[in-house]
């Protein structure tokens, strides 16, 4: 298994699959979220804060890069739309190697910073209000932990 597809049709069913995940994380979790402008990345990113007890609300980090978040594990929120340089290192492997949780919008923008094992969701716009959301999970952990999700 390589690849799971789940559609949703609102913003808040996008949400509550986020949320869904969140539970099944671990720490140290990597994921990577692709699509375009507006496909939902943030979107999503806000239902898994949800599921992991985040109180504060979770925005775009376009001028930041990297916003943290306290919850059942640290949230770490990264956007790197914005990094001039790629191959610029902004201490990403103490967020990858960490306690928490990152999540990393446009995460192929640092391919070379990447760690190894990750779960990549790729959001596609389908419609208004259509997406598909497609489960892309790189190591055995990601693996199970897709399968779970599914279930
Ligand atoms: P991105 O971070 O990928 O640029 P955002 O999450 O900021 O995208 O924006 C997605 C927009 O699309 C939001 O306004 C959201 O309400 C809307 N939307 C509509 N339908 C959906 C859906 N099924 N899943 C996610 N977002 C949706
Ligand atoms: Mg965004």
């Amino acid at each position: 298994m390589d690849r799971l597809r789940f559609s949703t049709t609102s913003a808040e069913q996008t949400q509550s699959f986020a949320e869904r995940l969140a539970h099944l994380l671990e720490p140290g979790a990597v994921l990577l979220l692709e699509g375009d402008l507006g496909a939902g990345k943030t979107t999503f990113t806000q239902g898994l804060a949800k599921g992991l007890g985040v109180k504060r609300n979770v925005n775009s980090p376009t001028f930041t890069i990297i916003k943290e978040y306290k919850g059942r594990l640290p949230l770490y929120h990264m956007d790197v739309y914005r990094l001039t340089d790629a191959d610029e290192d902004l201490g990403f492997d103490e967020y990858f190697y960490g306690e928490g949780v990152c999540v990393v919008e446009w995460a192929h923008l640092i391919e070379q910073q990447l760690p190894e094992h990750y779960l990549k969701i790729v959001i596609s716009h389908k419609g208004e209000n259509d997406r598909e959301i497609a489960l892309e999970p790189k190591g055995e952990r990601y693996v199970s932990l897709s399968k779970e999700l599914v279930k």
